[in-house]
C-alpha cells in the first residue's frame, strides 16, 4: 500500500515532536558558529569554564533555587546519575515511586546495590501514580516528576520523615514549574525541555544533599571516580567536569536556558507547554476514537501527551503516515505497548504547530 501525502498546509513548522533527544530550535545551532564560539577548545580554559559557569548560573535563575542550594553537573546522562547516586548519595536503604520505566531503573539500579538494604518501592498501573506515604527506616526518597514512559505528573513534594527527595526531572526540568525547595536534588539531562543533545547531567542540589555526599565519601566506600558524587560537587564548583564534556552540548543548552528567561522564566515556560499539552487533551476528548491515556486530568502531564485510540484505528499506521511527511518520533513509548500515540510538548515546540498536529492526525483518521 502507498503511503498518502499529508497535504501541505497540515504540516507544522517544526514535525519533531519526540520525548528526546527532542526539537533543537534553530538559534541554538546557530549558536555553535557563532563568533567567539569555543568549539573546538579546551575544557581546562576560560571559554568552556565561563559557558559552565553561565549554564550554572541560568539554571539557579530558572528554578530560583533557595541560598545554598548549588548546581552540579557531570558526564553521562541522568541514566550514570542512578548508578552515581547508589554509589554516593544513598547510604543505606531509598525508597521509590514506581509508574513508569523511568522510576523503575532508578529502583533497579538500588536494588542490585550489594551494600544498600532492599529498597522500598510504591508501584502503580502504568496511566496512574502512587500517593506518595511515609515511609520508615529510608534516607532517600525518589521519584521522576514526569513519568516520560506514560505521560503521569508526580507533583514535587517532600514525603514525610527524614529522608532526601530526589526527583528525576529529566523530562519535566524546563517544562514544568515546581518550587525547588521541596526537592533536594533535582537532577536532568538537557535533551528534553533544554533542545540540547544527551549524554551529560545537571542537579539543583541542597544543603543537605551536599552534607549527605560528604558522609558517604568520606564512609570509606568503595567509589568510581566517574561515578562520585564527591567529584562531581568539587569538579562543578570549579566550573569544569572530570573528563571532556560535549562542547557542543553545553552551549545549545545555554542558548536554550537564556531563551527561556527571556521569555518569562520558568512560569512563563510552563503556560507555554499547558497550552500545548491543553491542545492536546482537549482533541482527545472531542475525538470519538481518542481518549487521554491518563484518566485523572490532574496526573496529565504538560510536557508528554499520550493519547489512547480505539481498537478500529491503528496508532501506529498513523504514525507512520506522518513519519512520511516529516511528523516525527509520535509512535508511543516501546515497552508501554498500547495502542497510543505519544507526543512531546516540550517548552521549545510552538503551540501552533499542536494545533497544525491534531489537524493533520484528523487527515490521517480519515484517509
Ligand atoms: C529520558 C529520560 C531518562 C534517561 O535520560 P538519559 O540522559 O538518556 O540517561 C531518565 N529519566 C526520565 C524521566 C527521562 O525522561
Amino acid at each position: 500500500m502507498s503511503e498518502a501525502i499529508l497535504p501541505q498546509d497540515l504540516i507544522p513548522t517544526d514535525g519533531r515532536f519526540g520525548c528526546g533527544p527532542s526539537k533543537v530550535r534553530p538559534e541554538q545551532i546557530a549558536r555553535l558558529s557563532m563568533p567567539g564560539s569555543p568549539m573546538g577548545t579546551s575544557h581546562r580554559q576560560a571559554g568552556v569554564k565561563d559557558l559552565v559557569g553561565s549554564v550554572r548560573e541560568r539554571v539557579s535563575q530558572l528554578f530560583s533555587l533557595p541560598d545554598g542550594y548549588e548546581v552540579l553537573l557531570a558526564n553521562g546522562g541522568s541514566t550514570s546519575f542512578w548508578d552515581a547516586a547508589v554509589f554516593g548519595l544513598i547510604e543505606r536503604r531509598s525508597h521509590h515511586q514506581v509508574f513508569g520505566e523511568f522510576g523503575g531503573k532508578f529502583a533497579t539500579a538500588s536494588a542490585a546495590a550489594p551494600w544498600l538494604d532492599e529498597p522500598s518501592t510504591a508501584k502503580s498501573e502504568p496511566g496512574t501514580r502512587p500517593a506518595l506515604e511515609a515511609v520508615d527506616g529510608v534516607d532517600v526518597v525518589a521519584y521522576p516528576h514526569n513519568e516520560t514512559s506514560t505521560g503521569v505528573m508526580h507533583p514535587v513534594e517532600r514525603a514525610s520523615g527524614d529522608g532526601l527527595t530526589v526527583v528525576d526531572a529529566t523530562s519535566a526540568a524546563g517544562g514544568i514549574d515546581f518550587d525547588a525547595s521541596a526537592a533536594d536534588v533535582y537532577y536532568f539531562a538537557p535533551q528534553k525541555n533544554f533542545g540540547s543533545d544527551g549524554g551529560l547531567w545537571l542537579a539543583a542540589a541542597s544543603p543537605a544533599a551536599i552534607e549527605r555526599i560528604e558522609r558517604v565519601a568520606a564512609s570509606g566506600r568503595y567509589i568510581p571516580d566517574s561515578l562520585s558524587l564527591q567529584q562531581v560537587v568539587s569538579n562543578s564548583r570549579k566550573n569544569q567536569t572530570l573528563n571532556t564534556p560535549a562542547v557542543a552540548t553545553l552551549l545549545m543548552l545555554d542558548e536554550q536556558l537564556g531563551w527561556m528567561l527571556e521569555q518569562g522564566g520558568l512560569a512563563a515556560m510552563d503556560t507555554r507547554t499547558t497550552a500545548s499539552s491543553d491542545v492536546l487533551y482537549a482533541w482527545a476528548d472531542a475525538t470519538s476514537v481518542a481518549t487521554p491515556f491518563v484518566s485523572n486530568p490532574a496526573d496529565r502531564s504538560k510536557v508528554v501527551a499520550t493519547i489512547d485510540f480505539d481498537e478500529s484505528v491503528d496508532a501506529a499506521a498513523i504514525a507512520s503516515t506522518l513519519r512520511a511527511s516529516g511528523i516525527l518520533d509520535i509512535e508511543p513509548y516501546r515497552k508501554l505497548g498500547r495502542n497510543q500515540l505519544r507526543i512531546a510538548t516540550f517548552a521549545g515546540i510552538e503551540t501552533e504547530d499542536v494545533r497544525t498536529l491534531t489537524r493533520a492526525i484528523d487527515w490521517a483518521l480519515s484517509n
